[in-house]
């Protein structure tokens, strides 16, 4: 079963949830991606910082160092000997230095050699550091004079120290050295401070910068001078900042290339902070896309229960209704709406409708037994249980038409077992009182009919009886007539013979009168009993029912010669019953009863009525093995039995013998017996038969006793 809107709805829902999830993704990998950004640029705005920090160090070292150099207080020169261009360091020794000059180097490892020159630039005095072979073999130093020449020329043309271009000196045992003068003019001459840049970077800027950083000092083109700190290690990302250092003279480039690991994904914590909360942000999103799952499983399985339950509810041909606690409709099946013809809205209107004065509190109550069923509600919210097998009433249609109706009531209980109203259940019973009008109706036409075949039959029992005060009637008749004109011939001289005559005329009249009043009398008990009365049960007194088919049975008893005994205890009670069809069934059970005598080996012929208080209660006094059984307790019962000592019954009978038009008589119906059972049933009663001892059969059937 699938319920309509459903699937769209779940295309509906994917579609939400796939783009939840890409636009959290989408968040997730911004703010990854930024905060990893953030990061690099705090990285790289770091080291721009300590970049130009150390610019301004080496800017304020070489400063000092020029000061240095210019507080150096030098003896004075030597003319005799600077003209001698011997080799320097035996022209010049250290006496030409003073103390301060060789600390000054020992303390600035940067400064590889320190000279003194003239105004010409004529070398006069070199000291070297003591940290390095001696780079130049000469004082003169040949080729890189120029560049002395140029950091002079400078120095002379600004009267300020400046500094020579960069320069490559190859040493002796082999690779080389990058070079850089220092002009600083003094009296009459000047101070050569030959500065070495490797040296340089790290004495002024290695301590604060090379510790995990590459520091290189570049010429504007990019060509690396000196270099020092770590190598780059592969996988890596660089950071890189230059700056430049402007010295008087020469322009550098301070380059440092930081680096830390590329795939950084953590870089820091905030980072890592991010991380956490997305991972966790997305679990959540997971756990509540199952969920989302779970409940979308359960909702359509829901769906699909109440789908079922609703078809259910509304295929069912039951009329089905529950009342709150406070007696309101809240809810109705669409068999009830039909069955009283009024709609679900109709029939729960709001309070207001169905408060208004005057109005029943259900529109299906008739009006006339409103109170009533009023009373019945009060009752059952006041806690009162409804019968378990259901209760009959009357409701109305819409049209006003009304209709019985079988109703099972019930407690309503919820999940947590309270009661929270009444269930009820309706069955429409007009359909089957209708046919149980019928088949009472067809049963009713069949009992007359077995009636009048009955008389038909006791039409020649009839004629017979009929004979007798007939004859007798005709005979009187004759003899008053022959007395008549006998006393006419002898004239009415004789005044006494005149008064016999009379007197036994009289007689005669009498007895014909006698005897046409027993002719009427028979007519009239066949009158009686054909005639239809009413039929409502009423208290009869059994003798009175004997009394009523006696006549009858009588006209078949002198036929066959059967003599009618007939005992009743003392004192009975009335029965209640239809006095008309009881009749028929006593009637009945005489006449099978005679006629089961009525053969010739048959020569006491007895037929015994027998009327009393049955014992027991339930199963119309036999027990329940019967059907039909179905007496209130305690009732009291009253048993007729007709017993004879006829032919018995043979068990191929017994088999059919209350079977319909089962017959062994050549002229009979086979009804009798049957119709005898639906009597005795419908009052409630059980009709049975046993044999009778010595001879013959015995049956019995009981009526409730008034
Ligand atoms: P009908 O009297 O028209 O035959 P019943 O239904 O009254 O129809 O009886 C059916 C048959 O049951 C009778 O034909 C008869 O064979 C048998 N039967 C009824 N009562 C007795 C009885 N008292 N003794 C023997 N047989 C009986």
């Amino acid at each position: 079963m699938s319920v309509p809107g459903f699937e769209r709805n779940a295309w509906q829902r994917w579609f939400l949830w796939l783009l939840l999830a890409m636009l959290v993704l989408a968040l997730l990998g911004t703010v990854v991606w930024l905060a990893g950004r953030h990061e690099v640029e705090q990285a790289q705005a770091v080291l721009d910082r300590d970049t130009t920090d150390a610019v301004a160090d080496l800017r304020v070292s070489l400063q000092r160092n020029i000061q240095s150099l210019r507080a150096l207080r030098l003896p004075a020169q030597n003319e005799g000997q600077a003209g001698n261009g011997g080799d320097a360091q035996t022209l010049q020794g250290d006496a030409a230095w003073p103390p301060e000059a060789a600390a000054l180097m020992r303390e600035h490892r940067e400064m590889v050699r320190l000279e003194r020159r003239d105004a010409g630039l004529v070398p006069l005095a070199v000291l070297e550091t003591p940290y390095r072979t001696r780079i130049f073999d000469k004082v003169t130093r040949g080729s890189e004079q120029n560049d002395v020449a140029l950091a002079c020329t400078a120095a002379h043309k600004l009267a300020a120290p400046a500094y020579s271009p960069s320069h490559y000196v190859p040493m002796l045992e082999g690779g080389g050295i990058e070079l850089l003068e220092l002009c600083v003019p003094i009296d009459g001459g000047y101070l050569v401070a030959t500065y070495g840049l490797r040296d340089m970077l790290t004495e002024l800027l290695g301590p604060t910068l090379a510790r995990g950083q590459e520091v290189a000092f570049a010429e504007p083109d990019g060509t690396r001078l000196a270099i020092i700190g770590v190598r780059r290690r592969a996988g890596t990302r660089i950071f890189t900042s230059q700056q430049l250092v402007d010295l008087p003279g020469f322009t550098l480039i301070l380059r440092v290339d930081g680096w830390r690991a590329a795939p950084d994904l953590f870089p820091n914590l905030l980072t890592a902070l991010v991380t956490a909360i997305s991972i966790a942000l997305v679990s959540v999103l997971v756990l509540l896309a199952r969920d989302t799952r779970r409940r979308l499983k359960a909702e359509f399985e829901l769906a699909e229960t109440l789908a079922f339950r609703k078809a259910m509810e509304d295929s069912v041909i039951t009329g089905l209704r529950a009342r709150d606690l406070r007696g309101r409709l809240t809810y109705v099946n669409p068999a009830f709406c039909e069955m009283v013809g009024f709609s679900a809205e109709e029939l729960m209107a709001g309070p207001g409708h169905r408060d208004a004065p005057g109005m029943p509190e259900a529109p299906y109550w008739p009006t006339e037994l409103a109170h009533e069923y009023q009373q019945r509600q009060a009752h059952r919210l006041a806690g009162g249980m409804p019968p378990r097998e259901g209760f009959e009433s009357i409701f109305m249609r819409k049209d006003g038409s009304r209709f019985p109706v079988l109703i099972f009531e019930a407690p309503l209980l919820n999940a947590q077992r309270v009661q929270t109203g009444w269930m009820s259940a309706f069955i429409d019973l007009s359909e089957q009182r209708r046919i149980e009008e019928l088949s009472r109706a067809s049963q009713e036409r069949l009992q007359a009919s077995a009636r009048l075949a009955t008389v038909g039959e006791m039409a020649s029992l009839l004629s017979h009886e009929l004979t007798q005060p007939l004859a007798a009637i005709a005979s009187y008749a004759s003899g008053s007539l022959n007395l008549l004109e006998g006393g006419a011939d002898q004239g009415s001289a004789d005044k006494g013979v005149a008064i016999e005559i009379h007197s036994e005329i009289a007689m005669a009249v009498r007895r014909i009168a006698e005897q046409a009043d027993r002719a009427g009398q028979v007519i009239r008990s066949v009158h009686d009993f054909v005639r239809r009365r009413d039929r409502t049960r009423e208290p009869v007194a059994p003798r009175a029912l004997i009394d009523a088919v006696l006549p009858l049975v009588q006209l078949q008893a002198r036929k066959v010669g059967v003599r009618i005994d007939i005992a009743l205890q003392d004192p009975l009670p009335a029965v209640l019953c239809d006095r008309t069809l009881v009749e028929q069934v006593l009637l009945n059970l005489a006449r099978n009863g005679m006629q089961a005598m009525d053969l010739p080996e048959f020569v006491d012929r007895v037929l015994t009525l027998r009327v009393i208080l049955g014992g027991g209660s339930g199963g119309g006094g036999y027990g329940s093995n019967h059907g039909g059984a179905r007496a209130a307790e305690g009732r009291r019962w009253v048993e007729f039995s007709v017993a004879d000592v006829g032919i018995g019954i043979s068990r191929d009978v017994e088999e059919r013998l209350f079977t319909p038009f089962f017959t062994t008589r050549p002229d009979g119906m086979g009804l009798g017996l049957s119709l005898c059972r639906t009597v005795v049933e419908q009052h409630g009663g059980v009709l049975v038969y046993a044999p009778h001892r010595p001879r013959g059969t015995v049956f019995r059937f009981t009526l409730p006793a008034a």
